[in-house]
């Protein structure tokens, strides 16, 4: 499959990598958002949260992961997690990912 966040769980792509386990990984995005802005991805190819919401536990691992990474990354003021569902949602890769946003004063609005 031609899906590049495979691309980089596989290692074939290189990335600004935070942390990583046997089910996912947490690395920095290329085109950050906010001051502090992190990805956490299952290494398993799931197209988004709606076709994961049958895998709760990886779901709530995913989710545990993004505080272990706001905690590496000294979000203690606060941060925001965000995931982008399908084209409406504004998803561009099609490969579940939760965004950790923060290092500053976020938007109050959520988009
Ligand atoms: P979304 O729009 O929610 O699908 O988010 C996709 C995110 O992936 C965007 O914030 C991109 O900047 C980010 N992104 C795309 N390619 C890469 C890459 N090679 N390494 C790190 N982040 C990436
Ligand atoms: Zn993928």
């Amino acid at each position: 499959m031609d899906c590049i966040f495979c691309k980089i769980a596989a290692g074939e792509i290189p990335s600004k990598l935070i942390y990583e386990d046997e089910l996912c990984l947490a690395f920095h995005d290329i085109s950050p958002m906010a001051k502090v802005h992190a990805l956490v991805i299952p290494k398993a190819h799931h197209d988004s949260l709606q076709k994961a919401a049958d895998d709760p536990a990886l779901l709530g691992h995913l989710l545990r992961v993004c505080a272990i990474v706001a905690e590496t990354l000294g979000l203690a003021d606060g941060y925001r997690v965000v995931t982008n569902v399908g084209e409406n949602g504004g998803q561009t890769v099609a490969h579940l990912h939760f965004h950790v946003l923060g290092g500053e004063k976020l938007s109050e609005k959520l988009a």
